[in-house]
């Protein structure tokens, strides 16, 4: 059987893989950029080395991403918790200076003995749920002032195949069929800014795109002998100054991502037997607290990183009012599926709650010897 690899890189201008010094400078600014890291900013060189140096691979989750939110969804049932879906918060109900619960646009009032615990965006949390009159001006002035990653939005191209994507470079490099992840059209280092460049003018960059086929290793994602496959492409939000224009331009661009697909990998044509796409608008559509298509939900950027994040001040997981709390990506460490904002806040709240968290492990200085 053939390798597994991490990521493999296909050129947009060969149909050969190319492993040349100046393709994995190209390569590595790229990973950067998809991982939302937007090197623009001063201090942020490190990450760079950091990637390198990160023993963390990408991992999937086996019967796909919402397996694993089922199975969260489990633990807080079988802890005696609930969980409601399909539910709006109009407001956050704030009484003697505390937060008490939440009232839903449908009317309901829902009550919180201990505390509220947001993760959704400043703008959301502190600007849209919360009375002026319980923010202090410089809490709001810097909930206003939070900002969102340009180079974040995701425009993805969803493929239901008869086969899996059989790349021509794999004659050359078998290791092709077991690779993880697949970029095309990376071909040159000055790609990464001309795409920050795109975004920053509201175009389309020549299309640059990564992604997987999930079921060549969990095949229960789809019916016996067929596949799931999906590209995703560093988009602008505001395309042409306006997000509403991917409306009309959505369908389009998913044919030429496609078109780049077939290009390294001709079966895909009559393989696919559905698709859809979903521009940076659609994200925000789904996600209201992925503003501007920000998946990560706020830039890394100074002042919005660590301890600032999501601003200085509401660092630490505590917003300003007794009862209110926050967690998910607008905490540090961030976004991405990792579970550490949540994991990090129920300590806190804990903590300020005088409760044990016996899941918690041992402190370090009790486990060094
Ligand atoms: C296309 C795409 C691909 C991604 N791929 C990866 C990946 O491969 N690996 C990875 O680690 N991360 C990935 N991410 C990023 C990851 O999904 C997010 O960073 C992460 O889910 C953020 O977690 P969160 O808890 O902060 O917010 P969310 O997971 O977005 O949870 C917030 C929830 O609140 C709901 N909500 C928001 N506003 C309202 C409102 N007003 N009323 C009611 N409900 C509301 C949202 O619908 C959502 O269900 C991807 C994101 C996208 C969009």
């Amino acid at each position: 059987m053939a390798d597994t690899h991490d990521g493999i890189i296909l050129g947009g201008g060969h149909n050969a893989l190319v492993l040349q010094a100046y393709l994995c400078k190209a390569g590595l600014l790229f990973f950067n950029g998809l991982r939302e890291i937007d090197l623009r900013v001063r201090g942020f060189g490190h990450h760079i080395p950091a990637l390198l140096a990160s023993p963390v691979k990408a991992q999937m989750s086996r019967g796909g991403t919402a397996a694993l939110a089922r199975a969260l969804e489990s633990a807080v049932r079988e802890a005696g918790g609930k969980i409601r879906t399909m539910v709006t918060p109009a407001r956050i109900v704030v009484e003697g200076g505390k937060a008490n619960g939440i009232v839903t646009s449908e009317g309901e009032r829902i009550n919180a003995r201990r505390f509220v615990v947001s993760a959704l965006n400043p703008h959301q949390t502190f600007l849209d749920l919360l009375e002026d009159r319980h923010v202090p001006t410089d809490v709001r002035d810097k909930a206003a002032s939070f900002r969102y990653n340009l180079i974040a939005p995701l425009f993805s191209l969803n493929l239901n195949l008869r086969e899996a994507p059989r790349y021509q470079a794999a004659a050359q490099y078998p290791e092709l069929e077991r690779a993880f992840m697949v970029i095309m059209g990376l071909d040159d280092v000055a790609q990464y800014p001309e795409i920050i460049r795109h975004h920053e003018q509201g175009t389309i960059p020549p299309t640059v795109m990564w992604g997987a086929c999930p079921t060549v290793f969990d095949p229960t994602q789809a019916p016996a002998g067929c596949h799931t496959a999906f590209m995703w492409e560093k988009l602008p939000y505001r395309l042409h100054g306006d997000a509403r224009n991917w409306d009309a331009e959505r369908e389009k661009h998913g044919l030429a991502m496609l078109e780049l697909w077939q290009k390294h990998a001709p079966n895909v044509e009559a393989a696919v037997i559905a698709s859809f796409s979903r521009s940076p608008l659609d994200v925000e559509r789904c996600f209201p607290n992925m503003r501007e298509g920000d998946l990560l939900v706020g830039a890394f950027t100074n002042g919005q990183i660590g301890f600032h994040r999501p601003f200085p001040g509401a660092g630490h997981y505590r917003a300003h009012l007794p009862g209110l709390y926050l967690c998910g990506s607008i905490s540090h460490p961030g976004g991405n599926i990792t579970g550490l904002p949540g994991y990090n806040a129920a300590q806190v709240v804990f903590a300020d709650l005088g409760l044990k968290a016996a899941w918690l492990p041992k402190p370090i200085q009790e486990r060094w010897p």
